[in-house]
């Protein structure tokens, strides 16, 4: 019985462990279905081990050698069956599937030899016999089974080194101390046989692999139970793998970000989880994914009714999601994939379903529309820009136009504003509405500012520059590269290194990004105090806040051209007003996008300052805008 009270432990334990395993989500994935084979022999191993024991100690009481010789040959085959299962997670952990009938066949030859030699130990007495005395006795070829074993972690080992970089480093960690544990286990078993602690080392094993990749809390996402991005990579990889289909459903909290700063984090980190209970409660058959930003993806490897389950999604985002402290008003949009679409990498297809939740995320797309990712070239386009954006800032081809700005009193080209301009293959200028959204996601925003910047610092300072007259160049910076902590200081050394004068170049910084003001007053205050003046770019189009303004740093506003057409077309005091409060308050006006006679003089009427627009000329190359605008002396 002592020998049974080593067992009883582990068998607990195990069976706490497939418990707890079954009760958790897990995904249909390959690596997981042998996983649960492992924990299941492993308990067959514990339990006919068990078995054996008993009736061993049993054995010369009452004669009872047929039972001790099946509770023997049951424990060894569990034994091999696991070795052989080991091996088979250890291949999937680097993604290796064994799916060639030869090949299936040619890996489990050691398990089949050991087989055999087993089942004719009844015969030949090989592995164990038993002795009418002494009971259980090992047999000359004793050591096969924890051979079959060494055989089987050897070639894991091979797989898993020449695969290694398939896997991250503290999975190969992972994969190899698994595989190491069992080295010492078989060894032990080999050289003392009868030692009970040789499971304890298949024991720790399974808990390595467990740890390392069957932890469910490494599929799942923090919010709801619901699975993560990584889950989603694991089984697009299966799918694509198989060359199976899937369908899926993906949908995005529209406004997420302003949606956060509207609720609160919290409240929609709830809303969230809500949404992910409400997800997985209404469609338990099929995988539910949040993919972080608001995205979740409803996917299933056989039917997905996509346009019953929009349906339904949009009649219950249409009431809003009760918090303890608030009412949530969310609205979605839908992107629909299959595996019609041909990727062949699972990478790609998160990486376009997140390009296009997030450009429908922030767009105007109703709710009944869908955006289809097999059938749009949408998606085709990002690709594009991006590939053309990342060739223009890595080849330092990014153009830069100017565009004249004039003053209003005496009708001459006073300055200029830097446009950045990209080009696709073919040399078509690609416009900045498409390439700097992309730019600002991508962090290519950063070199792309950089490159304008510098461009334009050796134009300031260049006799092109003088023979044109004007006093100042406005460059565009985006808030996302005055969040960077390093800008006014690489802002300051390229203005040195070209010895540019800062008071020739205007940094224009849009209305939107006064939201994240406190982010990035650290940036404007040193590039004001290095000499830079700032300008408001697209005052009108967002949330103009006068009282606010007073605290920032700006000297000029420029007027949103859609404020300026409005207010041509239509009148109405509120532009005037507004105006009369500016120069009040001390800033100069600009009003952007003067097309016609008509405009220029409704907006020199009431006051402005500076005017720009196509009237006068549009964004112009370099080269060109100096030859047209050069003073003939
Ligand atoms: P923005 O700074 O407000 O620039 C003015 C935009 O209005 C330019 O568009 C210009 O071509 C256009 N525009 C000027 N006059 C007229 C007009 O009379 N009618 C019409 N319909 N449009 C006019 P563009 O060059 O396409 O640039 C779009 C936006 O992209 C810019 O708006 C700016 O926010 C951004 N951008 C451009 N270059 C850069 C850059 O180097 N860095 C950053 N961060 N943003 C840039
Ligand atoms: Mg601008
Ligand atoms: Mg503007």
């Amino acid at each position: 019985m002592d020998e049974l009270t080593i067992i009883i432990p582990g068998i607990a334990t195990i069976l706490v462990l497939l418990v707890y395993y079954l009760s958790q989500p897990r995904l249909p994935i390959r690596i997981n279905r042998a996983f649960l084979g492992i924990l299941i022999a492993e308990l067959f191993v514990m339990l006919t081990e068990g078995a054996a024991i008993y009736v061993n100690v049993r054995f010369q009481t009452s004669n009872m050698r047929e039972l001790l010789y099946a509770a023997n040959t049951l424990f060894l085959l569990t034994h091999i069956a696991r070795s052989y299962l080991f091996f088979i997670f250890s291949s999937m952990t680097v993604k290796v599937y064994i799916t060639k009938r030869s090949l299936r066949w040619l890996v489990r030859t050691p398990m089949i030899i050991t087989t055999a030699l087993l089942l004719s130990t009844y015969q030949f007495g090989t592995v164990f016999s038993i002795d009418r005395k002494f009971g259980y006795t090992d047999g000359p070829l004793y050591w096969i089974t924890p051979a079959c074993l060494l055989v089987y972690v050897a070639i894991s080992v091979c797989i898993i080194i020449s695969k290694r970089q398939r896997i991250s480093e503290p999975e190969l960690y992972g994969a190899l101390g698994f595989n190491a544990i069992l080295i010492i286990g078989s060894v032990l078993r080999i050289y003392a046989p009868h030692s009970l602690t040789v499971n304890l080392f298949t024991f720790i094993a399974v808990i390595i692999g467990y740890l390392s990749f069957e932890n469910p809390g490494i599929y799942l996402s923090d919010r709801g139970g619901v699975f993560n991005k990584r889950a989603m990579k694991a089984v697009l990889e299966e799918c694509i793998g198989n060359n199976s289909t899937y369908r899926a459903l993906g949908f995005v909290l529209r406004g997420y970000m302003e949606e956060r700063r509207i609720y609160g984090s919290s409240q929609i980190d709830r809303g969230i989880t809500m949404i992910s209970y409400y997800l997985k409660n209404k469609y338990p058959k099929h995988l539910i994914f949040y993919l972080r930003n608001g995205h979740f993806v409803i996917f299933d490897k056989e039917a997905l009714n996509i346009f019953r389950i929009r349906e339904e999604l949009s009649e219950r985002f249409r009431d809003t999601w009760k918090t303890r402290d608030t009412d949530l008003f969310l609205s979605v949009s839908f992107v629909k994939i299959g595996a019609e679409s041909n990727i062949k990498s699972a990478d790609v297809v998160i990486d376009n379903l997140i390009i296009a939740l997030e450009k429908i995320g922030g767009s105007a797309i109703t709710d009944n529309e869908m955006l289809d990712l097999d059938n749009t070239n949408e998606i085709d386009e990002v690709v594009k820009i991006k590939g053309a954006l990342e060739y223009a800032v890595d080849n330092d081809l990014v153009e830069v136009f100017l565009q004249p700005i004039i003053s209003a009193s005496t009708g001459q080209t006073i300055g200029a504003e830097a446009l950045a301009r990209i080009r696709d293959e073919e040399g078509k200028i690609i416009s900045p509405a498409q390439f700097i959204p992309i730019a600002e996601k991508s962090g290519y925003i950063n070199m792309l500012g950089e490159q304008v910047f510098t461009k334009t610092c050796q134009f300031v300072n260049s006799n092109s520059f003088s023979k044109t007259g004007i006093k100042f160049v406005n460059v565009n910076l985006s808030p996302i590269q005055c969040m960077r902590s390093d800008l006014s200081e690489r802002f300051i050394a390229i203005m040195r290194k070209y010895k540019a004068e800062p008071e020739r170049i205007h940094l224009e910084i849009t209305e939107q990004s006064m939201g994240d003001f406190d982010a990035i007053v650290k940036q404007v205050d040193n590039l004001k105090r290095a000499g830079f003046r700032f300008s408001l770019d697209d005052f009108g189009s967002g949330y103009s806040n006068l009282t606010r303004l007073k605290y920032y740093p700006f000297f000029n506003v420029k007027l949103d051209m859609d404020v300026v057409r409005d207010y041509c077309s239509n009148g109405g005091p509120f532009v005037p007003n507004l105006m009369n409060a500016l120069k009040q308050m001390g800033y100069t006006i600009t009003a952007e996008g003067i097309e016609t006679k008509e405009m220029a003089d409704k907006m020199k009427a009431i006051g402005c300052d500076y005017l720009q627009g196509y009237l006068y000329s549009k964004p112009l190359p370099t080269e060109e805008f100096v030859l047209k605008y050069s003073r003939i002396f």
